[in-house]
């Protein structure tokens, strides 16, 4: 895996990065845009009270969602240079203060050098490794993460090609995510705990925003999940809290939050399906997602 000829996600985009970058605008010099504790992840990442996800949040993203909340970062770059070996002492730094896992933020454009770290020092990491993307994976790309990741958080956004092409450029998203779960969930099997607490020690977590005016294709979504993934094998967050940011303004019909009764009529259908393991939103506690300042904390000292 290397960046000569960049294939790790669908973008397929076949260029050199050490020359040029290619649709995530990366090139093949890590950047990252913060490092540090995390308390907004689902309960089982983030924990209850002290601690947190040791999060790393890379810069830049193969997909492009109108209603991004780290556009900051994602299509506008914002980062610090890494080598590997920093990256490497960024996760044992994060281990020392407290964190409960590594959390990779939008990682797949820098695997080869997420490797890299990892090898360095993995044998002494004691905490899980997350892998935290909206879902736009390659089944190859991931099998060679088999090993390194020991949780999986992908988004499931879209069933509908016309919108996961409209809202995030991609309309091959779902032809992509969905053999993508499937694999996450192999590689990790069923969720397990790390023994007498409630954080996750391995599994995968299936996260879904669902958004303005799409409650049929949430729906869509968790029919597919239901059919496609084995009982008991994974975890799912149905989030409510969308929010608009970024370009939503260019497409009013999602310009607004989700109301009551969309989110809890997906919430039906999941109860209907059978798809209670994990986590719902009271309507009535959505909040505006917290989106952390994006200053480099943690990595200043690079
Ligand atoms: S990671 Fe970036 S350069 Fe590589 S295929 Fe995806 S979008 Fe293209
Ligand atoms: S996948 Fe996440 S980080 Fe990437 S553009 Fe969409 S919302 Fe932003």
């Amino acid at each position: 895996m290397d960046y000569t000829c960049c294939t790790l996600c669908p973008r397929m985009c076949r260029v050199d990065r050490t020359r040029r970058t290619g649709y995530c605008g990366c090139s093949s010099v890590l950047t990252a845009a913060r490092a540090a504790l995390h308390r907004w992840e689902e309960p089982c990442i983030s924990g209850n009270g002290a601690g947190g996800s040791g999060t790393v949040f890379f810069s830049g993203c193969t997909l492009r969602c109108c209603f991004c909340q780290n556009h900051q970062i994602s299509s506008g770059h914002f980062g610090k240079p890494l080598t590997a070996e920093h990256l490497a002492s960024v996760f044992l730094r994060l281990e020392d203060q407290g964190a409960f896992n590594i959390n990779l933020v939008t990682p797949t454009q820098y695997l080869p050098d997420i490797i890299k770290a990892l090898d360095l020092v993995r044998h002494k990491l004691s905490i899980p490794v997350v892998y935290n993307s909206g879902g736009y994976e390659r089944v190859e790309t991931l099998k060679k993460l088999e090993g390194y990741v020991d949780i999986y958080l992908p988004d499931l956004k879209y069933f509908d090609p016309a919108l996961s092409s409209k809202y995030s450029n991609a309309p091959d998203y779902f032809e992509f995510a969905a053999p993508a779960l499937q694999e996450m969930v192999r590689q990790t099997g069923a969720p397990s705990w790390k023994t007498g607490s409630s954080l996750l020690a391995r599994g995968t977590v299936i996260r879904h925003m669902v958004l303005p005016g799409c409650r049929q294709d949430s729906i869509r979504l968790l029919h597919w999940i239901r059919d496609s993934l084995p009982p008991h094998s994974f975890l799912i967050s149905l989030l409510s809290q969308y929010t608009p940011f970024f370009h939503s303004s260019d497409y009013p019909e999602i310009n607004r939050r989700v109301t009551s009764f969309e989110y809890g009529k997906v919430v039906d259908a999941a109860i209907d399906l059978g798809l209670t393991e994990g986590y719902m939103q009271e309507k009535s506690s959505a909040k505006e997602e917290y989106t952390p300042p994006f200053d480099l904390e943690g990595l200043n000292d690079f």
